[in-house]
């Protein structure tokens, strides 16, 4: 499996070829004689709620790093070998903000495949979480250029901008108390 599409076969190296297999359009190499997968990335991410002031607000963190550097994203990334999504999640909220969150105690929000960016596809878990059952500050850690709370009025009213697909999360994120 590779997560963006292969030129070559990641077994024996092999220039791939295009064939048509159970109704797709696939990579093949013609040396090994079989498909080479193309499959979504597996991630997860948490949106944490602060609900102790009359708007509520969701810690966000400011990209550092490319794709999107300066756009604003709900903590999240890819998920390690092995990892349940919510010990993942729970993990990069940690790695990103340094605000941490049992993963048991974390709640589904909504699980999709984001549109692909550089033919890299990926399939996100995103969960919710109460501020009142986290613990530590926001400080941006790693791949973070910042990581605060924001309220939905506060980030209208700011010039910063959501990576696409983000903003929508964010507000899911407020609804689920609501
Ligand atoms: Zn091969």
């Amino acid at each position: 499996m590779v997560s963006r599409p292969a030129d070559y076969c990641p077994h024996c190296g092999t220039a791939l070829e295009r064939i048509t297999f159970d109704g797709r359009n696939r990579s093949h190499c013609p040396t090994c004689e079989r498909v080479v997968w193309h499959n979504p990335v597996p991630c997860a991410g948490v949106a944490v709620v602060d609900r102790s002031q009359p708007e509520p607000a969701v810690l966000c963190v400011e990209r550092a790093v490319p794709p999107g550097v300066g756009e604003w994203t709900i903590p999240g990334g890819h998920l390690e070998v092995g990892e349940k999504p919510e010990v993942g999640a729970a993990r990069e909220l940690e790695e990103e903000t340094g605000v941490s969150v049992d993963p048991d105690a974390l709640e589904i929000l909504d699980a999709t495949a984001l549109p692909p960016r550089n033919g890299k596809h990926v399939t996100m878990v995103y969960y919710v979480a109460d501020r009142a059952d986290a613990t530590g500050e926001p400080m941006a850690g790693s791949d973070a250029a910042d990581a605060r709370f924001w309220t939905s009025s506060e980030f209208t009213d700011s010039s910063e901008e959501f990576r696409p697909v983000h903003e929508e999360r964010f507000r899911a994120a407020i609804a689920h108390f609501e």
